[in-house]
């Protein structure tokens, strides 16, 4: 539950008693491990139900083996539970709503004379990292302890020459990126993508999609495996969801789609007009997003994202749907009675004698929209670059799953009553789009007028994780969870004390980190320059010169600045708070959130004055530039 995968490793070597040792492995051992569950984050639930926990083999993810310079490790996948049954971890819950939604589906596909072998979720995961210098991160204190520059000043020159993307990947980097890979494919993961991302020095990889319990553990090890590797090549691989300001942050887009054996269920196929089972899948996933966006908002809340959501890089905060012009057009067609044709993209004519025609997509992309239909797919690109995606896809699937199952019974009460397939599909997929076509939205999401828009068509908009939290123990949320077995009421409020506290002790240890820094680094610093500047200011003075005070000045309004934002940092790190978990997330978003922003500006401004031999910090231009 700390968002990372553990381990725990036992040998194979087992005395025989008589100086000898033989190699065993029992299929008990396989089955199920029995660590001690107390010292990790457990929201509560540790101090009710003691130390007892239980691995459990998840047979539906292959075990791997992980080579070391002495030997190698079998790594079995396994869940994770107390001793009472309660999950300690993502995969139970993530595996449970798999069942959820393939109950569910299960029931609507029945009403298309259908009954698959499997029924499952899909997801491809697209992963956003940054890769800087070894020797720049270690001189940096901020990044070691946040992952995240608390200070640094605006490099003059940025992304603004937009020209990263896609760009030539640097040597040293090509080199990191074929070792990662090569590593992955040893696991078993199949790595697909690489490419330049918009910021200076910020990459993405994407494996193709799995199933998504595999595609998640297997998204935990494409992070373990960019982190480990970078080592090696004197490099520092950055996951978090911002780690440089005012440079765009890192996200990973969970594309997700469902599935059965033979067929992808959002596919729309050539005459979507006429895909009446396409059309009720689709419309599920609409109704599900807007009647859950706030669940949905929740599942990707965190301190990191925070700094991304919502600022013209990321998507806002309101979830939406993009659908692109092809369905928007079928929809439009349905709300009017029904759909009668589908738009087609026709045929891309480059110009170009030499270069060949192709078959052009139906829509354009947008890419400002938290939840966009890509094809065949749903893209949701709200998630943070470091979370674990189990917990999107948890709430994707539960909430899918419930709409798939009002879409059930709709249809089977219609269908009872006399009415054809065709009519009983085209009723329910009008009245459920009607209903929830407000979270639908084509435009700019970056705009200030679709935030206005937004709240006239009622959005919500939980604007960070202190927002969002309490969504996790309200009453319809534990409705929702409990009704499908995905998460019980104490899972749900021992998930609230862990988001909670994770929350208040990123921002605790930020705070700390500024005050360290800005104490014995950069107060430092600016003093000793505010001296150099003094002495020549007196010599220039002894010399018969009027000399120019206005850095001295500058410099020193600069160093009261810094020290009145670490006086007031101070106050908000070390008050004493009594309360619950969520009280003191709360503390820390209203006082150590502004304080840091407070003591940053203060100290960002002295960048820009002290001499740059005297600044004790790798800069921004060094360690976004130097590849
Ligand atoms: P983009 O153009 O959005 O950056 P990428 O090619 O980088 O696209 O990534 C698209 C991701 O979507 C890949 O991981 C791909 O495997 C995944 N994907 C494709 N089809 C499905 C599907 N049916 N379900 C889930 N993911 C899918
Ligand atoms: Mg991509």
């Amino acid at each position: 539950m700390t968002g990372a995968t553990a381990e725990k490793h036992d040998t194979f070597v087992m005395p025989t008693g008589t100086g000898d040792a033989i190699a065993q492995f029992s299929g008990k051992e396989l089955v199920q491990g029995e660590p001690d569950a107390s010292s990790f984050p457990s929201g509560g639930l540790r101090a009710t139900f003691e130390a007892r926990g239980y691995t459990a083999w998840d047979p539906t993810s292959p075990a791997y083996v992980v080579e070391n310079p002495n030997g190698a490790t079998l790594v079995i996948p396994t869940a994770f539970l107390s001793w009472t049954g309660e999950a300690l971890d993502k995969k139970t819950p993530l595996l449970k709503s798999m069942d959820a939604i393939a109950k569910s589906a299960r029931r609507v596909l029945k009403i298309f004379g259908k009954n698959p072998e499997k029924i499952f979720t899909t997801v491809g995961p697209e992963q956003e990292y940054f890769l800087i210098d070894k020797n720049f991160y270690y001189a940096r204190p901020d990044l070691l302890a946040c992952g995240r520059t608390l200070f640094g000043a605006p490099p003059p020159k940025g992304q603004e020459l937009e020209d990263q993307y896609f760009g030539s990947i640097p040597v040293r980097v090509l080199a990191y990126m074929s070792e990662c890979e090569a590593e992955l494919f040893k696991l078993g993961i199949p790595v697909k993508t690489r490419h330049n991302e918009v910021a200076p020095s910020q990459y993405e990889i994407a494996p193709t999609f799995e199933n998504s319990n595999l595609a998640t553990d297997h998204q935990n090890l494409i992070m373990e495996v960019l982190r480990k590797t970078a080592d090696k090549y004197g490099l520092v691989c950055l996951l978090h969801e911002k780690p440089f300001a005012g440079i765009n942050g890192s996200g990973k887009h969970n594309n997700w789609s469902i599935s059965t054996e033979s067929e992808n269920l959002l596919d729309p196929g050539s005459n979507t007009h006429e895909n009446l089972q396409f059309l009720v899948f689709c419309t599920a996933v609409i109704r599900a997003i807007n009647k859950y966006a706030e669940i949905l908002r929740l599942s990707i809340a965190s301190a990191h994202n925070d700094h991304r959501l919502g600022a013209n890089e990321a998507p806002p905060a309101i979830i939406s749907i993009f659908l692109g012009d092809m369905l928007t057009d079928i929809y439009d067609q349905i709300e009017k009675g029904g759909a009668k044709s589908t738009k087609v993209g026709g045929i891309f004519k480059t110009g170009a004698s030499v270069l060949p025609e192709f078959p052009k997509d139906s829509g354009d992309r947008n890419r400002t929209s938290p939840f966009a239909f890509t094809g065949n797919k749903f893209e949701f690109r709200a998630v943070g670059s470091s979370a674990n995606i189990a917990g999107p896809n948890t709430v994707l699937n539960t909430i899918v799953a419930e709409s798939l199952d009002y879409m059930a019974d709709q249809l089977e009460a219609s269908l009872k009553s006399g009415k054809d397939l065709a009519a009983a599909v085209g009723e329910v997929v009008q009245a459920a789009y009607k209903e929830s076509k407000r979270v639908l939205f084509n435009g700019n999401g970056y705009s200030e007028e679709w935030h206005k828009e937004a709240e006239k068509r009622g959005l919500p908009n939980l604007k960070n994780t202190i927002e969002a939290l309490p969504v996790v123990i309200r009453k319809d949320t534990i409705e929702l969870f409990s009704k499908y077995g995905v998460y019980s009421e104490t899972e749900l409020k021992s998930r609230f004390n862990i988001l909670s506290e994770a929350y208040a002790k990123a921002l605790a240890i930020e705070g700390k980190t500024a005050l360290m820094m800005a104490k014995t680094m950069i107060l430092p610093a600016a003093v000793r320059y505010l001296g150099e500047l003094s002495s020549s200011v007196a010599s220039a003075k002894s010399a018969g010169i009027t000399p120019n005070v206005e850095v001295l000045n500058a410099v020193n309004n600069g160093i009261s600045d810094l020290q009145k934002a670490i006086t007031k940092l101070e106050k908000a790190v070390y008050h004493e708070a009594e309360g619950e978990p969520y009280d003191h997330a709360k503390h820390a978003r209203q006082a150590i959130f502004p304080a840091l922003a407070e003591i940053r500006e203060a100290a960002d401004k002295l960048e820009t004055l002290v001499a740059d031999d005297l600044w004790p910090l790798p800069t921004y231009r060094e360690m976004l530039f130097i590849k």
